[in-house]
């Protein structure tokens, strides 16, 4: 029998004013029950006709989490003043609906377009900074306004620990190249920082690192970095100059694996070129970098795909990136719902999946094969709450008839 306490139930069962719109009472109480185990099998919670594996590590990480307690803290905090956050929260519109419905209001969309002028701000004016951090240069006109950034501020521990390392390798005269999407905002932030003390570039995957290294090995034109780079680039990077010394970092929700074989590969490149036993003098080292939560739930996702299942949901935002990983995975090995919520399930029949490859949503018919037996994966994203895969859960089975009671299932997990 696995060991409960009962300050986990009461964690779980007792959710607070505001934790009940994003937690599960079922799945933080499984979460809770395999915490510190140090394996990757999935949770399987059998109702008869319809069997859930749900990934060992999936939906809301440490700093999610902390972002989100601490924008509904600065709502309740803060009645009758204005409540501003830099951009969506995290990528999840279920939760940013919420805020906004409560008052909290957004100065800037996820791509940056500007939606509340900075005239508009006020030094008493409550900023909460999202957990992807600010840019250095919103950072500093907030600031020259009086605002007090730093009372509101949720940007996670383990992009910071991106920027530190960028910086403290910009001193000893690393380039830094950064894994990742240039407009999402936590890129656009750690390019901010980085840059005051770094040349910085970014790469968006391994395709444009190849052109990249190209260019280092001198195979390729100089002049193709103004093609494919300039505009990805900090002021003033000169190709000559700054591709002599690189380390490479990452927007911490890119792809884990992809970052790790950026970095690399890169590092191939720079001993071709300057000879392995100056390693040290052209290779910074980054390892620690990747944030653990993306991480666990990439490998986690690995894990789900060795069991056996019929399709496999993935619930999240559809700016997510993270989410959009665990869908890749998913789809070499089986049929993938890219869903953001229960919402997206039509009916029994049909499901409207978001294909992120083409960006435009397609309702498929028939997603769930007609067995006696049918086994789902399910997994969630970093920004997505357990509660929207909890009502996934609750609505693939109200399809069906005579299934399993919750407290039975429950029972025989308890017994594993
Ligand atoms: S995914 Fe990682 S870096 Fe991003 S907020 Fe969560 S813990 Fe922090």
């Amino acid at each position: 029998m696995k060991e409960y306490t009962s300050r986990a139930l009461k964690k779980n069962y007792d959710l607070g004013q505001y934790a009940a719109l994003y937690r599960s009472a079922i799945l933080g109480m499984i979460k809770e029950v395999r915490q510190g185990e140090r394996d990757y099998t999935p949770t399987t919670l059998d109702f008869g006709k319809v069997k859930f594996r749900i990934a060992r590590h999936f939906g809301f990480c440490k700093g999610v989490e902390n972002a989100i307690e601490m924008a509904y803290q600065a709502l309740e905090y803060n009645v009758g003043k204005p409540v501003y956050m830099v951009s969506e929260l995290i990528h999840n519109p279920y939760i940013n609906e919420d805020l906004t419905r409560r008052g909290l209001q957004f100065i800037k969309t996820s791509t940056g377009k500007q939606l509340i002028p900075w005239e508009n701000l006020h030094a008493d004016d409550v900023v909460v900074i999202p957990a992807f951090g600010a840019t250095v240069q919103d950072k500093a006109i907030m600031q020259n306004k009086g605002i007090d950034i730093k009372r509101w501020d949720a940007m996670c521990r383990f992009v910071e620990h991106v920027w530190f390392r960028a910086e403290e390798l910009g001193k000893k005269g690393f380039t830094i190249i950064i894994h990742g999407k240039f407009n999402h905002e936590e890129t656009q932030a750690t390019f901010s920082y980085s840059n005051r003390f770094a040349p910085t570039v970014v790469v968006k995957d391994m395709k444009t690192s190849h052109i990249l290294a190209e260019i280092i090995a001198g195979t390729r034109p100089l002049a193709d970095f103004e093609t494919y780079f300039r505009a990805t680039a900090s002021e003033g990077f000169d190709p000559i100059l700054h591709l002599q010394k690189v380390a490479v970092v990452n927007q911490t929700t890119m792809l884990a694996s992809e970052t790790a074989d950026i970095a690399q590969y890169f590092r191939q490149v720079m001993l071709q070129k300057f000879g392995e036993e100056n390693e040290a003098q052209h290779v910074g080292n980054t390892r620690d970098t990747l944030c653990y939560a993306t991480k666990n739930n990439q490998t986690a996702t690995h894990h789900l795909l060795d069991t056996p299942a019929d399709l496999a949901i993935v619930i999240g935002g559809r700016n997510s990136s993270n989410t959009s990983h665990l869908v890749e995975l998913c789809e070499t090995q089986l049929p993938t719902y890219f869903i953001r919520s229960e919402d997206d399930i039509l009916s029994e029949k049909a499901i409207l999946h978001f294909d992120f490859h083409h960006q435009h949503e397609a309702e498929i018919q028939d997603f769930l094969p007609q067995k006696e037996c049918i086994e789902i994966i399910l997994t969630s994203g970093a920004s997505c709450p357990d509660s929207l895969l909890e009502k996934v859960m609750i609505k693939i089975l109200s399809f069906y008839e005579n299934v399993r009671p919750l407290e039975e299932v429950i029972g025989d997990f308890m017994k594993e």
